[in-house]
């Protein structure tokens, strides 16, 4: 039996940064993960391998739409989908065994296995039975099912199914119309899938500022994306020549289906905590299956917490990754922190999409006095001269104070972009604080500033 200060069950990115924190505060620190490889969904079948595949298809659709605009003529690529496949694999091994070295170096242990705990402060992989002071719950999630819809991961597939088809398929319906079924079906639809996303809501992206999720489902819809908003889908029926997908639409409740090739099962995640014996411990839980934490990320037993997926909140990798953080120093007993209302949201889709803090919907139904200031990209030089002048950068502030709400962006390189304003919120800064700030010249930034500069006497170049 080992003797740990810490045993962090589960490598993702709350896990994995929880346990190097933990050690460079000091605590001797094990992270056990099932999986082969460290990281968790995001490195193994999330973020990181959806990336690199929204990477390689949209060089493709630059190469096969753009390229000639500069006068770069010849032949546009084909696609060979298991290179394809290949360079995601390896883009994700890199990373994976990144973690690796940085347990190695920063002296966290790796309990290979899958944990569970058997009594507080007990912590069993395998036959081995190891002791800790604390234990933090990093388990994650998993996605979720849909009645009616048996997911074989060749057909009917998940997320992760989606990240390894055979082939690439002709035609794609994706249900739900949320984050990562819009990423996945922008990849499809750039290889040439005939894609129709159905969603049940009357809106594509449930939560996001209402005229950025329209202005996305436009410029998708252009892109070649189908959508059927309001459609609740009764079943899937798999055969030999792909799946028929029956959907009922909710204004009349009229009856229809679609039979394509692959479906893609998108409907959202849920905590995975399976296995772990907390029922038999008396772990609280709450009715959507998240482990109930107090805001130290404490659980109701003595030295046992949990973080990440597996509690409420935005289910995003740079959340866990901050709640690994803060209950690390929380454990060193020093204050760790999250400070929720400034957690970034991005949609890697091209145009990408950013927003962090209130939207208008929600301002609106707080009472809240605010204005809005508003900058198009097509007044943005750098945006035309690499024809992505589609989209726009939103900037609330509040009324009278002039302080920053909120930010919502539909441009070039938004999900960087953000970030000025997610720092200007942490210092509580004011829309004109952004606009007396130089900001370089010719760079997407350019149209933060100006959405900034319309809060006051007006955008420059508007
Ligand atoms: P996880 O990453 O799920 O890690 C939990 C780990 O715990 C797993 O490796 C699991 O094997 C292990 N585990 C579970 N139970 C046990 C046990 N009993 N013993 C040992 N090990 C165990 N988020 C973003 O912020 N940006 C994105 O671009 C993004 N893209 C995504 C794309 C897709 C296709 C998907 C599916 C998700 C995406 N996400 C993205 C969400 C992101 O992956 C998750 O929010 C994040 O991984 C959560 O981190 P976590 O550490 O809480 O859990």
């Amino acid at each position: 039996m080992a003797t740990f200060d810490v045993i962090i069950i589960g490598g993702g990115p709350g896990g994995y940064v929880s346990a190097i924190r933990c050690a460079q505060l000091g605590l001797k620190t094990a992270c056990v993960e099932g999986r082969d490889t460290l990281g968790g969904t995001c490195l193994n079948v999330g973020c990181i391998p959806s990336k690199a595949l929204l990477h390689a298809t949209d060089s493709l659709h630059e190469a096969q739409h753009n390229f000639a605009k500069m006068g770069l003529t010849g032949a546009a690529p084909t696609v060979d989908w298991s290179a394809m496949l290949g360079y995601k694999d390896d883009v994700v091994g890199q990373n994976t065994k990144g973690i690796e070295f940085l347990f190695k170096k920063n002296k966290v242990t790796w309990l290979k296995g899958w944990g569970t705990i058997p009594a507080p402060g007990q912590v069993k992989v395998g036959d081995e039975l190891h002791e800790a002071k604390a234990i933090v719950i990093a388990t994650g999630s998993e996605s979720a099912s849909l009645p009616g819809v048996t997911v074989d991961e060749k057909t009917v597939v998940t997320s992760t199914g989606a990240l390894t088809l055979g082939a690439i398929p002709k035609s794609m319906v994706v249900i739900g119309a949320g984050v990562i079924g819009l990423e996945m079906g922008s990849v499809y639809a750039r290889l040439g899938t005939d894609v129709t996303v159905i969603e049940y809501l009357d809106a594509i992206t449930p939560g996001m500022d209402a005229e950025v999720a329209k202005s996305l489902q436009k410029i998708l819809a252009r892109q070649g994306l189908k959508f059927v908003l309001g459609a609740a889908v009764q079943g899937v029926e798999t055969g030999a020549k792909g799946a028929k997908v029956s959907y009922k639409l909710r204004k009349d409740d009229s009856a229809h289906d679609l039979t394509v090739d692959t479906v893609l099962v998108a409907t959202g995640r849920r905590p995975y905590t399976a296995g772990l014996g907390l029922e038999a411990l008396g772990v609280e839980m709450l009715p959507r299956g998240q482990v109930k934490t107090d805001d130290h990320f404490r659980t109701n037993i003595p030295g046992l917490y949990a973080i990440g997926d597996a509690i409420p909140g935005p289910m995003l990798a740079h959340k866990a990754e901050d709640e690994g953080m803060a209950v690390a120093e929380i454990i060193a007993g020093k204050h760790g922190h999250v400070n929720y209302g400034v957690i970034p949201g991005v949609i890697y889709t091209t145009p990408e999409v950013a927003s962090v803090g209130k939207t208008e919907e929600q301002l609106k139904e707080e009472g809240r006095a605010y204005k809005v200031g508003k900058f198009p990209f097509m007044g943005n030089a750098r945006a035309k001269a690499v024809f992505q002048g589609d989209g726009f950068v939103k900037i609330l502030a509040d009324k009278a104070t002039d302080r920053i709400l909120g930010c919502h962006i539909i441009g070039p390189a938004a999900g960087d972009l953000i970030h000025e304003i997610c720092v200007a919120m942490e210092f509580g800064a004011s829309a004109q604080d952004v606009a007396l700030t130089c900001h370089a010249h010719p760079t997407f930034s350019e149209a933060v500033r100006e959405a900034a500069l319309a809060c006051g006497d007006g955008a420059i170049h508007a």
